[in-house]
Protein backbone atom coordinates (compact mmCIF):
# COMPACT_ATOMS: atom_id res chain seq x y z
CA UNK A 1 0.00 0.00 0.00
CA UNK A 2 1.63 3.39 -0.97
CA UNK A 3 1.34 6.58 1.10
CA UNK A 4 -1.25 9.04 0.87
CA UNK A 5 -1.16 12.55 0.81
CA UNK A 6 -2.03 12.81 5.17
CA UNK A 7 0.95 10.12 5.81
CA UNK A 8 3.08 12.32 3.11
CA UNK A 9 2.88 15.40 5.35
CA UNK A 10 2.42 13.85 8.97
CA UNK A 11 5.83 11.54 8.51
CA UNK A 12 7.15 14.57 6.08
CA UNK A 13 10.48 15.23 8.75
CA UNK A 14 11.23 11.45 8.67
CA UNK A 15 11.19 10.86 4.87
CA UNK A 16 13.66 13.41 4.36
CA UNK A 17 15.85 11.21 6.16
CA UNK A 18 14.19 7.63 5.08
CA UNK A 19 13.40 7.20 1.48
CA UNK A 20 9.34 7.19 0.85
CA UNK A 21 10.25 2.98 0.62
CA UNK A 22 11.61 2.64 3.55
CA UNK A 23 8.05 4.49 5.49
CA UNK A 24 6.07 2.25 2.77
CA UNK A 25 7.91 -0.63 4.30
CA UNK A 26 6.79 0.43 8.02
CA UNK A 27 3.32 0.82 7.03
CA UNK A 28 3.38 -2.95 5.35
CA UNK A 29 4.90 -4.19 8.90
CA UNK A 30 3.25 -5.86 11.83
CA UNK A 31 5.18 -5.73 15.58
CA UNK A 32 4.30 -7.54 18.35
CA UNK A 33 5.05 -6.05 21.31
CA UNK A 34 5.44 -8.34 24.73
CA UNK A 35 4.79 -6.29 27.45
CA UNK A 36 3.09 -3.09 28.30
CA UNK A 37 5.06 -1.47 31.30
CA UNK A 38 7.65 0.78 30.91
CA UNK A 39 9.39 -0.44 27.95
CA UNK A 40 6.67 -1.33 25.97
CA UNK A 41 4.87 2.77 26.71
CA UNK A 42 7.86 3.89 25.03
CA UNK A 43 8.04 1.19 22.15
CA UNK A 44 4.65 1.38 21.50
CA UNK A 45 4.13 4.93 21.44
CA UNK A 46 7.08 5.67 18.84
CA UNK A 47 5.95 3.03 16.86
CA UNK A 48 2.38 4.31 16.97
CA UNK A 49 3.64 8.08 16.19
CA UNK A 50 6.56 6.67 13.39
CA UNK A 51 3.71 4.90 11.25
CA UNK A 52 4.03 1.38 11.95
CA UNK A 53 0.75 -0.77 9.53
CA UNK A 54 -0.13 -2.64 12.29
CA UNK A 55 1.44 -3.05 16.57
CA UNK A 56 0.14 -6.02 18.53
CA UNK A 57 0.71 -5.58 22.22
CA UNK A 58 0.20 -8.57 24.89
CA UNK A 59 0.00 -8.11 28.51
CA UNK A 60 -2.11 -9.27 31.09
CA UNK A 61 -1.21 -6.61 33.74
CA UNK A 62 -3.07 -3.83 35.14
CA UNK A 63 -2.29 -0.33 36.02
CA UNK A 64 -1.37 0.44 39.55
CA UNK A 65 0.03 3.67 41.28
CA UNK A 66 3.95 2.20 41.88
CA UNK A 67 3.82 2.29 37.86
CA UNK A 68 3.44 5.98 37.43
CA UNK A 69 7.17 6.78 37.22
CA UNK A 70 7.94 5.34 33.96
CA UNK A 71 4.64 3.34 32.08
CA UNK A 72 3.92 6.48 30.24
CA UNK A 73 0.88 5.57 28.47
CA UNK A 74 -1.01 5.88 31.64
CA UNK A 75 -1.80 8.38 34.16
CA UNK A 76 -3.63 8.22 37.50
CA UNK A 77 -7.52 7.88 35.93
CA UNK A 78 -6.32 4.56 34.21
CA UNK A 79 -5.22 2.45 37.90
CA UNK A 80 -6.85 -0.53 38.16
CA UNK A 81 -7.76 -0.44 34.01
CA UNK A 82 -6.25 -3.31 32.24
CA UNK A 83 -2.95 -1.69 30.50
CA UNK A 84 -4.08 -3.67 27.29
CA UNK A 85 -7.31 -1.74 27.19
CA UNK A 86 -5.51 2.00 28.18
CA UNK A 87 -2.64 1.10 25.53
CA UNK A 88 -5.35 0.20 23.25
CA UNK A 89 -7.17 3.73 23.72
CA UNK A 90 -4.33 5.97 24.05
CA UNK A 91 -2.54 4.79 20.92
CA UNK A 92 -5.51 4.76 18.46
CA UNK A 93 -5.47 8.04 19.89
CA UNK A 94 -2.10 8.86 18.81
CA UNK A 95 -2.10 7.80 15.31
CA UNK A 96 -5.72 7.23 13.75
CA UNK A 97 -3.55 5.57 10.73
CA UNK A 98 -1.96 2.24 12.81
CA UNK A 99 -4.03 -0.19 13.51
CA UNK A 100 -3.43 -1.48 17.08
CA UNK A 101 -4.35 -5.02 18.65
CA UNK A 102 -4.22 -5.37 21.85
CA UNK A 103 -4.85 -8.34 24.39
CA UNK A 104 -4.86 -8.71 28.42
CA UNK A 105 -3.87 -12.27 28.28
CA UNK A 106 -0.25 -13.45 29.83
CA UNK A 107 1.86 -14.19 27.00
CA UNK A 108 2.44 -17.82 26.27
CA UNK A 109 2.88 -20.64 24.52
CA UNK A 110 -0.64 -21.14 23.52
CA UNK A 111 -1.21 -17.81 22.56
CA UNK A 112 1.93 -16.77 21.53
CA UNK A 113 2.54 -18.59 18.70
CA UNK A 114 0.05 -17.33 16.54
CA UNK A 115 0.97 -14.10 17.50
CA UNK A 116 4.60 -14.25 16.51
CA UNK A 117 3.77 -15.98 13.14
CA UNK A 118 2.09 -13.29 12.23
CA UNK A 119 4.66 -10.30 13.16
CA UNK A 120 7.37 -9.19 11.15
CA UNK A 121 9.31 -8.19 14.36
CA UNK A 122 8.93 -8.77 17.70
CA UNK A 123 10.16 -7.18 20.65
CA UNK A 124 10.67 -7.73 24.49
CA UNK A 125 9.22 -5.34 26.58
CA UNK A 126 9.07 -8.19 29.62
CA UNK A 127 10.59 -8.05 32.92
CA UNK A 128 10.98 -11.62 33.24
CA UNK A 129 12.96 -14.12 31.54
CA UNK A 130 10.87 -16.80 32.18
CA UNK A 131 8.58 -15.07 29.62
CA UNK A 132 11.42 -13.88 27.84
CA UNK A 133 12.69 -17.39 26.80
CA UNK A 134 9.43 -18.68 25.89
CA UNK A 135 9.42 -15.52 23.47
CA UNK A 136 13.00 -16.37 22.18
CA UNK A 137 12.08 -20.34 21.28
CA UNK A 138 8.63 -19.22 19.43
CA UNK A 139 10.76 -16.41 17.53
CA UNK A 140 13.12 -18.93 16.20
CA UNK A 141 11.08 -22.19 15.75
CA UNK A 142 9.20 -19.07 13.12
CA UNK A 143 12.02 -17.42 12.08
CA UNK A 144 11.27 -14.18 13.36
CA UNK A 145 13.54 -11.50 14.19
CA UNK A 146 13.86 -10.65 18.11
CA UNK A 147 14.55 -7.00 19.41
CA UNK A 148 15.58 -7.72 23.40
CA UNK A 149 15.42 -5.10 26.10
CA UNK A 150 15.85 -5.28 29.54
CA UNK A 151 16.42 -2.64 32.42
CA UNK A 152 16.96 -2.73 36.25
CA UNK A 153 17.65 -0.01 38.10
CA UNK A 154 20.42 2.18 36.32
CA UNK A 155 21.16 -0.65 34.00
CA UNK A 156 19.54 -1.72 30.49
CA UNK A 157 20.55 -3.84 27.91
CA UNK A 158 19.57 -4.76 24.20
CA UNK A 159 20.90 -7.36 21.59
CA UNK A 160 18.77 -8.09 18.19
CA UNK A 161 18.23 -11.63 17.18
CA UNK A 162 18.19 -12.86 13.93
CA UNK A 163 16.90 -16.54 14.10
CA UNK A 164 19.57 -19.22 13.27
CA UNK A 165 21.81 -16.76 11.97
CA UNK A 166 23.07 -14.91 15.32
CA UNK A 167 23.59 -15.41 18.94
CA UNK A 168 19.88 -16.06 20.83
CA UNK A 169 18.81 -15.53 23.73
CA UNK A 170 19.34 -18.59 24.87
CA UNK A 171 22.94 -19.07 23.82
CA UNK A 172 24.02 -16.93 26.41
CA UNK A 173 22.84 -19.08 28.90
CA UNK A 174 23.98 -22.26 28.05
CA UNK A 175 25.54 -24.39 30.91
CA UNK A 176 24.82 -21.50 33.11
CA UNK A 177 22.19 -21.43 35.63
CA UNK A 178 19.59 -18.69 35.03
CA UNK A 179 18.75 -16.44 37.63
CA UNK A 180 15.49 -14.69 38.50
CA UNK A 181 15.64 -11.40 39.59
CA UNK A 182 13.97 -10.81 43.18
CA UNK A 183 10.21 -10.06 42.63
CA UNK A 184 10.20 -6.25 42.63
CA UNK A 185 12.61 -4.99 40.50
CA UNK A 186 14.12 -1.21 41.01
CA UNK A 187 13.52 0.44 37.82
CA UNK A 188 14.10 4.53 37.32
CA UNK A 189 11.42 6.43 34.97
CA UNK A 190 14.25 7.43 32.37
CA UNK A 191 15.81 3.83 31.99
CA UNK A 192 12.99 2.04 30.58
CA UNK A 193 12.64 5.20 28.13
CA UNK A 194 16.57 5.19 26.90
CA UNK A 195 16.83 1.11 26.08
CA UNK A 196 12.97 1.18 24.82
CA UNK A 197 14.07 4.35 22.00
CA UNK A 198 16.98 2.19 21.37
CA UNK A 199 14.72 -1.60 20.96
CA UNK A 200 12.21 1.08 18.71
CA UNK A 201 15.51 2.32 16.54
CA UNK A 202 16.87 -1.55 16.06
CA UNK A 203 13.06 -2.65 14.82
CA UNK A 204 12.92 0.25 12.66
CA UNK A 205 16.13 -0.59 10.57
CA UNK A 206 14.99 -4.76 11.14
CA UNK A 207 11.65 -3.20 9.17
CA UNK A 208 14.08 -1.25 6.40
CA UNK A 209 16.59 -2.79 6.33
CA UNK A 210 18.80 0.02 7.21
CA UNK A 211 22.04 0.89 9.10
CA UNK A 212 23.96 -1.41 11.31
CA UNK A 213 22.11 -3.64 13.74
CA UNK A 214 22.97 -5.09 17.84
CA UNK A 215 23.48 -8.49 15.96
CA UNK A 216 26.10 -11.03 18.04
CA UNK A 217 26.48 -7.41 20.23
CA UNK A 218 25.09 -6.97 23.73
CA UNK A 219 25.09 -3.10 24.60
CA UNK A 220 25.31 -2.77 27.95
CA UNK A 221 24.22 0.83 29.50
CA UNK A 222 25.22 2.10 32.71
CA UNK A 223 23.35 5.40 33.25
CA UNK A 224 24.90 6.03 36.55
CA UNK A 225 28.24 6.32 35.13
CA UNK A 226 27.19 7.07 31.31
CA UNK A 227 29.03 3.87 29.36
CA UNK A 228 27.63 2.85 26.80
CA UNK A 229 29.61 -0.86 25.90
CA UNK A 230 29.09 -3.00 23.52
CA UNK A 231 30.31 -6.83 24.05
CA UNK A 232 30.54 -9.43 21.01
CA UNK A 233 28.33 -12.40 21.35
CA UNK A 234 28.10 -15.72 19.48
CA UNK A 235 26.05 -18.40 18.48
CA UNK A 236 26.58 -21.14 20.36
CA UNK A 237 26.01 -24.34 18.48
CA UNK A 238 25.39 -26.58 21.90
CA UNK A 239 22.35 -24.22 21.78
CA UNK A 240 18.92 -26.50 22.37
CA UNK A 241 16.62 -23.42 20.62
CA UNK A 242 18.60 -22.31 17.73
CA UNK A 243 22.02 -25.01 17.42
CA UNK A 244 21.89 -27.90 15.33
CA UNK A 245 20.76 -26.38 12.06
ZN1 LIG B 1 20.58 -20.06 20.74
Amino acid sequence: MPLDAYELERYGRQLLAFSVESQERLKNSTVLIVGAGGLGSVISIYLTYMGIGKIVIVDDGIVELNNLNRQILYSDKDINEYKAVVACRKLKEFNPRVTIECYKEKFDENNGSKLVREADVVIDALDNWRTRLILNSLCIRHGKPLVHGGVEGWYGQVTTIIPRQTACLNCLFVGRKIVERRNIIPVIGFTPGIIGLIEVVETVKLLTQTGELLTNKLLLINLYTMEFRTVNIERNPKCPVCGGT
